[in-house]
């Protein structure tokens, strides 16, 4: 599963690049003189860890290369396949006496019925963060075979997210077990989706402050009453559904901090945990961990300084 996720998780970097071939020699000089000097060469084929794979080629092009028997060099008749961007060409030659006949696919094809080009689609639109309807979108109107939206979520699904997870266990794994038996001085904060008191999602991470490395991360999830309203042969239904996993949104902070230093402290100790001023992180600290010895960081009270320096002095800045 990890060379899957890492030969696809650079293969998105591959197939976003353009590579001049300059092949035609008839019309070589002619593009060299049309194309702007950053389309010759690609930046990342410079790049040693990022593998080249991917290189367009007009489909006409391909073709013809199967429209001779490469035994007799008779014609020969090519039934053509497209499932995505995976071309297959099904050659057979006209000379009764030869009959040569092969299977040729453009791409690997993998286990599970998809090739290595589609799955590349997707991984590409998922690490780079792209609306995949638009990017398949961007595929039609260029006039390329391409894997469909339903395609795309099921590789989502089934290939990318469980790639993702994996690397993920394997690192957070690797981590803790590089500190495993160490006294740790962590550093840890907070960051939620929306500022101010109505955040619904938080991440919570813990820092080492001497490797500088992230150990743990939680996501929180604020407790929500949500109302959804359909309507339906002029009858309307009301549905409540709740997320419980904290009481409130000023609560997601503390809550995170908890399962993050639970989580380091199966393996390593905790000498001193370096946060902000929450009070409820304070009186967690205080109560449950008293062995922590707990410190604030610089950047908050700096804060909290220019802050009453502005109530004392409003006019001064
Ligand atoms: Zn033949």
């Amino acid at each position: 599963m990890s060379n899957f996720s890492s030969q696809f998780g650079k293969s998105f970097l591959t197939s976003s690049q353009y590579i001049s071939s300059g092949s035609n020699s008839d019309s070589e000089s002619e593009v060299d003189d049309y194309l702007p000097e950053s389309d010759e060469t690609s930046e990342l084929s410079e790049d040693e860890d990022v593998q080249l794979t991917f290189v367009m080629v007009e489909k006409k092009k391909l073709v013809n290369l199967f429209s001779q028997c490469p035994v007799c060099s008779s014609e020969a008749s090519l039934r053509e396949n497209c499932s995505g961007s995976l071309l297959t060409i099904h050659q057979l030659c006209d000379n009764d006496s030869c009959r040569f006949k092969r299977v040729c696919k453009s791409q690997e094809q993998l286990s599970r019925g998809t090739s290595e080009g589609n799955i590349a689609i997707s991984n590409a639109i998922f690490m780079s963060g792209s609306s995949p309807a638009k990017a398949l979108k961007m595929f039609k109107f260029m006039g390329m075979h391409v894997i469909s939206y339903a395609a795309y979520m099921q590789h989502q699904k089934t290939f990318i997210i469980p790639s993702v997870d994996y690397i993920y266990d394997e690192e957070k794994a690797a981590c803790m077990a590089r500190v495993a038996g160490h006294s740790l001085t962590l550093s840890g904060d907070g960051r939620a989706d929306s500022p101010g008191h109505s955040a619904k999602y938080m991440v919570y991470s813990l820092m080492d402050t001497t490797t500088k490395s992230i150990l743990c991360c939680e996501l929180v999830q604020v407790c929500m009453f949500s109302i959804y309203c359909t309507f339906k042969n002029l009858e309307s239904t009301v549905v409540f559904s709740k997320s419980n996993e904290t009481g409130g949104s000023s609560y997601m902070e503390n809550e995170g901090l908890r399962r993050c230093l639970a989580s380091v402290m199966q393996s390593a100790t905790v000498k001193e945990l370096v946060t902000d001023r929450h009070p409820q992180i304070r009186k967690y600290l205080r109560d449950e961990c008293p062995e922590v010895k707990h410190s604030f960081d610089t950047w908050h009270i700096a804060k909290g300084i220019i802050f009453i320096y502005l109530s004392m002095f409003p006019c001064s800045m």
